[in-house]
């Protein structure tokens, strides 16, 4: 498989197990992928062809390691990375209202950037090259675009999902979320690493008209709304008593329910809203980490799968997960579902990492989002089968290379964009800083 554009850059990665993730399954092991300014160029199976050897400027040697594509964190708020650690023993609404909430509320720009700057770190780490930010924060535009900020600075792909809400407790006028999104969708209008969703929090704190109108400007754009959906039963019952529908069926009714809607958390939901996901060709985003932590429960993958519901992975905020490991919710996505529907077979290894790349998949053409993951550790020798050494024995920390646009941002275990030490430093100081503020706010 060759492609051709004209680039001067080059890299080739060889020796690896190449796990492409596409619709076949295929994997070269060994294998070789190379890369041509910001796209792949061609892969395959077994040695280099000395005509592409002769070509590469670079070259990365993928011997005991695993190349794949880049993960998509498809659900984690940012701002979160202050507040590890805060979500032992409380309920959903509860952990929101008395810790979260406050915490946000006396947030800096400041605290922002550096706090996206150690949640992208932490991603990028983890395997991550695209982070969907259901960004809460949004008192002032500073703080929306300290996070576009730090994406650009790592060079990590990044869709804010500018969150807001219109109803309860600090509510924003609908004016002004429109204006602020029409602002960011000039700012940002997706020809870079930054782009931007429509980011309604939850159906209690939003309004039918708002929603739709978000809806439909994020639309003429091509973007996605991104909302939580049926996180516990309590908020489903919530909706239920107060506009006689189930919250997917509401969110039908408003005519919001599209191919462009994703649909974080699902784990309370019916056969019926399952049916109207896949009509509707909706996205689920499942993270099944934070479901557990929070006591929330756990989203019925395995129905959304035979009901043929794309589905993506997310973390979730480190409030609740606490990390930012992809790999771990993978494995809690495979064995939850598993252990729920007593199918051992379902799903497989390789049906997990496709959720976790969002789709997508090591070809030739498509952007040069790739990662290397070591799988030369005791946790993973013998390595019999590439796919599931990554989803049953893989951590994070083993992510050792990764490319974004064919460019490298992490080289062995080194993010090369921002001085580590020093924002952890930075970050451990702030994050005191905050939590005093916001003591004596409250
Ligand atoms: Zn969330």
């Amino acid at each position: 498989m060759i492609f051709s554009p004209d680039w001067s850059n080059t890299l080739l990665i060889e020796n690896g197990a190449v796990v492409t993730l596409d619709a076949e399954r295929t994997v070269y092991a060994p294998g070789y992928l190379f890369v041509e300014g910001d796209r792949i160029a061609a892969l395959g199976s077994g040695p280099t062809p000395p005509e592409i050897r002769a070509r590469a400027t670079e070259v990365l040697d993928a011997r005991h390691q695993a190349v794949l594509p880049g993960f998509t964190n498809a659900h984690t708020h940012l701002s979160q990375t202050f507040m590890r650690g805060l979500s032992s023993g409380r309920s959903l609404l509860s952990w929101l209202k008395d810790l979260i909430w406050p915490l946000q509320a006396a947030m800096t720009p400041d605290d922002m950037h550096l706090a996206a700057l150690l949640g992208l770190v932490e991603n990028l780490r983890c395997g991550a090259t695209h982070v969907v930010d259901h960004h809460k924060i949004t008192a002032t535009p500073a703080h929306t675009d300290a996070v576009c900020q730090a994406a650009q600075t790592l060079g990590v792909r990044l869709t804010l999902a500018r969150s807001w809400a219109d109803r309860g407790k600090n509510a924003e006028p609908p004016d002004s979320i429109l204006a602020d999104l029409e602002r960011l969708f000039a700012l940002h209008p997706g020809t870079g690493l930054v782009s931007i969703a429509n980011g309604p929090l939850v159906p209690w704190r939003c309004t039918a008209e708002t929603l739709r109108q978000t809806h439909a400007l994020a639309k003429q754009h091509g973007a996605p709304s991104h909302i939580h959906i049926s996180e516990t039963r309590e908020e489903v019952q919530m909706t239920v008593d107060e506009t006689g529908l189930r919250p997917v069926a509401w969110l039908d009714n408003l005519d919001v329910l599209d191919e462009n809607t994703q649909i974080v958390h699902a784990v309370w939901i019916d056969e019926s809203e399952i049916t109207q996901l896949a009509t509707r060709k909706a996205t689920v985003v499942h993270c099944p980490v934070s479901n557990a932590v929070l006591g929330s429960g756990v989203a019925p993958l395995a129905s959304l799968r035979r009901g043929g519901v794309r589905v993506h992975l997310g973390t979730d905020g480190p409030a609740s997960n606490d990390t930012q490991d992809l790999f771990e919710t993978v494995k809690w996505a495979l064995g939850l579902t598993r252990a729920t529907s007593l199918d051992a077979a379902n799903p497989a290894p390789v049906d997990v990492l496709i959720m976790a790349a969002a789709g997508h998949a090591l070809r030739p053409g498509t952007p040069a989002d790739i990662i290397l993951v070591n799988l030369d550790h005791p946790r993973a020798v013998p390595v019999h089968d590439p796919t599931s050494a990554l989803a049953l024995s893989t951590h994070g920390s083993d992510v050792d290379t990764v490319l974004v646009g064919g460019k490298v941002v992490m080289r062995a275990r080194h993010v090369l964009g921002v001085d580590e030490p020093a924002l952890l430093e930075a970050c451990r100081l702030a994050a005191t800083a905050l939590r005093q503020r916001a003591e004596r706010a409250n």
